[in-house]
């Protein structure tokens, strides 16, 4: 430890207050740089607007990758689990709780499903959803052992462990982290006739997002979930949603796939079903399918704690009214004629549905990074994904008059190079 206390005590002794550059320094410093921030500080955040440790109010647009879809600290979800702090928080699942039934009875109610099983992060939904799948292959289908296969989609997006970059075709996420694990087939995106061919004998799943969140909100063909639905039906191949992203209300419906008509057999949740307060997520699906999976089999620690649960159980409460599907679909369209007014002035192409939205930067108008630059500057927080594509995903309860903003200061921020 030596080394590094010099350091410490230069920290230690700076006077007044410390600034925002202070705490970018720190986590410069301290910090893996597995990340690279823009440079804003949050200190704190109520609904829409977050503010910095200066004081400085940021309209805040990528809402935590839609796990904010309802604010920040929502008055319901913030109360729901300060009530649980002081009653219970972790029993492990060697014990039942009294808050994880309701929740789970609730949810499948909510998703129109049969059976849920609780994990924590959207990578273990994902996880728990390819074990399922390929034991429902091995022990249902009677696929060969160690022959399962999962078909992914190019472009997708389904977390960060080992397993799943190994179907990544993002070399960020994918390079050096191998060996890759086997047994899953990539097709295009939105390509229903790719799929088809590729479906065989050993074929558990097909595992897809409804709209590709990370890739740059790419909207599938219309159709093309209806013919994913139909060719597994066909092949008795399981359909799984990843609807981390796209569920919870931010597309104007409960889910994506229902917004369509179309009914998967598994969908992983996460994000927004914690509230923007812990993480929660869950697969949930056909009762026999999720039912292949025994006492022992898989698990975690602190999937299904009653925290979460009762945190998840206030986001269901929250949707069960369809008041913020509604408001999705609405302010959604606000946002979506605002923006397609940018086409062709510092903008190529704008994708999306409801409160989601991909937007294309003209090349001359700098990076997607440098976008997100000029409008922190202009009080609006967003991300850019994949270099020249901006997403703006702001909560469900943002107003009509702060959708106009955020596009008033992006028209600004692009008009002013
Ligand atoms: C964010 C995301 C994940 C991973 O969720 P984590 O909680 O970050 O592990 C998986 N799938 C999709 C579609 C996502 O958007």
């Amino acid at each position: 430890m030596l080394h590094i206390g010099a350091e410490m005590v230069t920290m230690a002794a700076q006077s007044g207050p410390r600034t925002s550059a202070d705490y970018i320094a720190l986590d410069d410093r301290w910090g893996a740089h597995n990340y690279h921030p823009l440079p804003v500080v949050a200190a704190s955040a109520s609904g829409v607007w977050v503010v910095d440790v200066e004081g400085r109010r940021y309209l805040d647009c990528l809402a935590g990758y839609s796990a904010l879809n309802f604010g920040h600290r929502h008055p319901l979800l913030v109360a729901a689990a300060h009530a649980q702090l002081d009653r219970l928080t972790l029993t492990s699942r060697a014990f039942h709780n009294d808050r994880l039934g309701p929740f789970m009875e609730d949810l499948a109610a909510l998703t129109g499903t049969e059976r849920v099983l609780p994990m924590n992060t959207g990578a273990e939904a994902v996880e728990t959803a390819i074990k399922i799948s390929r034991a429902w292959g091995y022990r249902v289908k009677g696929v060969r052992a160690d022959r399962a296969k999962i078909i992914v989609a190019s472009g997708s997006f389904h977390g960060r462990t080992t397993t799943i970059v190994s179907f990544s075709d993002d070399p960020q996420a994918r390079n050096d982290f191998g060996p890759y694990g086997p047994g899953f087939v990539t097709v295009p995106y939105g390509d229903a006739a790719a799929l088809a061919a590729a479906l065989d004998d050993d074929t558990v799943a097909v595992l897809i997002e409804p709209i590709q969140g990370e890739a740059g909100i790419i909207v599938p063909p219309a159709g093309y979930l209806a013919e994913v639905r139909r060719l597994t039906a066909a092949a008795n191949v399981l359909f799984i949603a990843d609807e981390i992203q796209s569920g919870l209300g931010r597309t104007g419906a409960t889910l994506e796939t229902e917004r369509v008509g179309v009914q998967p057999d598994l969908i992983t949740l996460g994000k927004a079903l914690g509230g923007g307060i812990l993480p929660v997520s869950a697969v949930v699906g056909r009762d026999d399918v999720i039912g292949v999976i025994k006492p022992g089999e898989h698990g975690s620690t602190f999937g299904g704690n009653p925290l979460g649960a009762a945190i998840g159980h206030a986001v269901v409460g929250l949707l069960e009214t369809g008041e913020y599907q509604a408001r999705a679909r609405r302010l959604g369209e606000v946002l979506h004629g605002r923006l397609d007014e940018l086409v062709g002035h510092g903008v190529t192409a704008v994708r999306g549905a409801g409160l989601w939205a991909g937007i294309d930067i003209a090349p001359e108008q700098g990076s997607g990074r440098a976008v997100c630059e000029r409008l922190v500057a202009r009080g609006v927080l967003a991300k850019d994904t994949h270099g020249q594509t901006l997403r703006l995903a702001p909560p469900l309860v943002t107003t009509e008059d702060e959708i106009h903003q955020v596009v008033d200061a992006l028209a600004d921020a692009l008009t002013s190079v």
